[in-house]
């Protein structure tokens, strides 16, 4: 359930018309629906209310500082998967008490930086990375607590490119390396495996895979028991799919009774990693139709968004609903939606049905909160668009459209040097 809905045949964020907001801010332009993103946060969090549990929103999903923070006001830790999204969690208030590291190439300096902020624990990856943060909490002079990624080998049934806890993906250990790794942890001392974690994949339609990994963490946890390893904390990852088209994933609810029922005889506190579920429907893209244009074969509608701005579609081949923002009765066409950048990967949809549109008219792309703006880049020196966060009749901009300074101004010493050294 989202708050993007059409009244009198306009599309509306909230309280306001999506093409008022485009009047005041330009287009790409991304706006977030915070009802929307507290409404999916406080659906998932309560689904969980029978079990010890906390929620870290996975920040890489949508990391802009205002979606933080009032995810943050709402009681969510983080997931993060760099220092930078350290930096973003904690500059954002959500304290470091609720915020797990994950992530398979963690840095000397951020493995420094989240110990220093004190967080509440680090997914480890791999034998040599425990050992890593073992040398750096030495040396800082404080006791790391760790989870240990296991990775369950559960086909989650999701595209490839977002499946993660298949035997041939990097991530997490094997459970024979898990288990070397809690028997190293206990003799290592400035490091305490307190937790167990695992993260199979996203996008995920269907129970099944979440429980068949819960079921191999749940054995493993009764292993390490006998091992004299308590475990306090069991993070489940992230995962839960969203309907983009047609998907029905389970609600929440389904997910948190299943795992309440299966965790029932566990003495543990339950963390999950959601990303997308929370933000995927918080967001459209909007876009204007830039001109049309027709090969005999093909109908293209070339709109000023690209795949610097959403990517998903050229990288997975995902689909995004696409509607006009003001809807007339129009008849139907097939066309792609392409942009501006030079790759025939450039597309945001292909063969696909929509009402005849013109040059002007505003299109809205759905469900692109998640993994929108966060994998945008500025390829073919496009400045990224901006993002806006609607609350009722209000709307405040959340991330400035990028200018072409934005494009050069790092690169503004070496132009310098460039100078220099062409006079010699
Ligand atoms: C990406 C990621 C998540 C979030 O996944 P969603 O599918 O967006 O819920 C959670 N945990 C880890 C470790 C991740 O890499």
């Amino acid at each position: 359930m989202h708050y993007f809905q059409y009244k009198n045949d306009q599309l509306y964020a909230e309280d306001v018309s999506v093409a008022l907001l485009v009047q005041e801010y330009g287009t790409p332009l991304y706006i977030y629906s915070a009802s929307t993103l507290t409404r999916h946060y406080h659906a998932f969090e309560s689904a969980f209310s029978d079990i010890k549990h906390l929620i870290c929103y996975s920040v890489k999903a949508n990391s802009n500082l205002s979606v933080l923070k009032i995810l943050g006001q709402e009681g969510s830790g983080a997931d993060i998967v760099s220092g930078g999204e350290l930096f973003r969690a904690l500059r954002a208030g959500i304290p470091a008490k609720k915020i797990v590291y994950s992530g398979v190439g963690k840095e000397v300096s951020e493995i420094q930086e989240a110990l220093l902020a004190d967080i509440l624990l680090f997914n480890v990856e791999s034998i040599q990375e425990l050992e890593r943060i073992n040398t750096i909490a030495q040396d800082m002079d404080k006791v790391a607590r760790v989870s240990l990624r296991i990775n369950p080998d559960v086909d989650p049934k999701t595209h490839p490119y977002i499946s993660t806890g298949l035997k041939e993906n990097k991530f997490g250990l094997s459970r024979p390396e898990a288990l070397k790794a809690y028997k190293l942890a206990q003799t290592l001392t400035h490091v305490d495996p307190i937790g167990m974690d695992c993260h199979i994949g996203s996008q995920l339609t269907s129970l099944e895979p979440f429980m068949e990994a819960l079921g191999r963490l749940k054995e493993f946890y009764t292993e390490l028991q006998g091992l004299g390893i308590p475990i306090q904390y069991l993070d489940l990852g992230g995962g839960l799919g969203i309907t983009y088209n047609e998907e029905e994933p389970p609600h929440p609810k389904e997910l948190g009774e299943a795992i309440g029922t299966s965790l029932q005889d566990l003495d543990v506190t339950l963390i999950l990693e959601p990303g997308r579920v929370i933000a995927g429907n918080t967001g459209i893209l909007v876009t204007e139709v830039q001109y049309l244009k027709e090969n005999g074969e093909k109908n293209f509608v070339i709109v000023d968004a690209a795949m610097n701005d959403l990517v998903r579609p050229s990288l997975y081949g995902s689909y995004h609903r696409i509607a006009p923002v003001c809807q007339k009765n129009r008849e139907e066409v097939v066309v792609d939606v392409v942009g501006p950048i030079c790759e025939s990967s450039d597309f945001l949809a292909k063969d696909r049905s929509l009402p005849r549109v013109a040059q002007g008219d505003l299109l809205a792309i759905f469900s692109a909160g998640a993994y929108g703006f966060t994998m945008s880049s500025q390829y073919n020196s496009r400045p990224r668009a901006a993002e806006v966060i609607v609350q009722g009749a209000h709307h405040i901009l959340a991330r400035k459209r990028e200018v072409y300074n934005d494009l050069t101004v790092l690169e503004e010493s070496g132009l310098t040097l460039v100078t220099e050294m062409s006079k010699d």
